[in-house]
This record gives structure tokens, sequence and C-alpha cells, in this order.
């Protein structure tokens, strides 16, 4: 059933169920406005072991011939996986709050 929304409602005034604007994917939402923290990645520390493009669940660490080459900050959510996996020899995330 579909039904026309001609003024603005709470939540609690919504059908259960009910679906907001047309479905769509994250290919059309920039997930990363959610952030409050970021992951800062320092190329010359980086030993590109691939741990954190593993462990994201995002899929926000970008990478090129097997080589880290930065973090997709439209889509990192912030969950600082990639800092805590990544080996402390390299140490090559940093975690700060998303206002710096
Ligand atoms: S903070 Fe989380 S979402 Fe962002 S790059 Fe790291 S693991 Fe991926
Ligand atoms: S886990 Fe750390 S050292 Fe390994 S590829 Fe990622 S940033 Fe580089």
């Amino acid at each position: 059933m579909s039904m026309k929304f001609d003024k603005l409602m709470t939540w609690k005034e919504l059908p259960a169920g009910c679906l907001i604007d047309e479905p769509s994917t994250s290919l059309r939402f920039k997930t990363g406005d959610w952030r409050s923290m970021r992951p800062v990645w320092d190329s010359e520390k980086c030993i590109h072991c691939l741990f954190c493009w593993i462990s994201c669940p995002d899929s926000a660490i970008k990478v090129e011939n097997e080589k880290i080459t930065g973090i997709d900050y439209n889509y990192c959510k912030g969950c600082g996986i990639c800092a805590s996996i990544c080996p402390p020899k390299a140490s090559a995330i940093e975690m700060i709050r998303e206002e710096k």
C-alpha cells in the first residue's frame, strides 16, 4: 500500500513498517555523515599488512595494487576497528574527534 504524506509527521504517526522515500542503497547516501570519530592514516608508518582493509565493516579502506592509499570518509563510520587492529609496531591509524 502506498500513502502520500502531505505534512511533516512525527515517527509516532507513521504507519508500522512503512518505507520513507523510494528504497535506496548506500550508493545514494554518504553514510560517513554518521561519524563522530575519524581515523587518520599515516602513510609513513603503514606497513601495508592490509589488516585494516580486511577488517573494515564498511569497506572504507582504499587499496590499490595491494597497498593502502587512504580512507574513504564518504562511507567510514568511525568505528575504530582499523585503528585497533593496526599492528602496534606500525600504529599507522589514529582516531581523532571529528570536529578537529
Ligand atoms: S573507522 Fe571503522 S569504518 Fe572507518 S575505516 Fe576504520 S574500520 Fe572502516
Ligand atoms: S593495519 Fe595499519 S599497518 Fe596494516 S595496512 Fe592498515 S594502516 Fe597499514
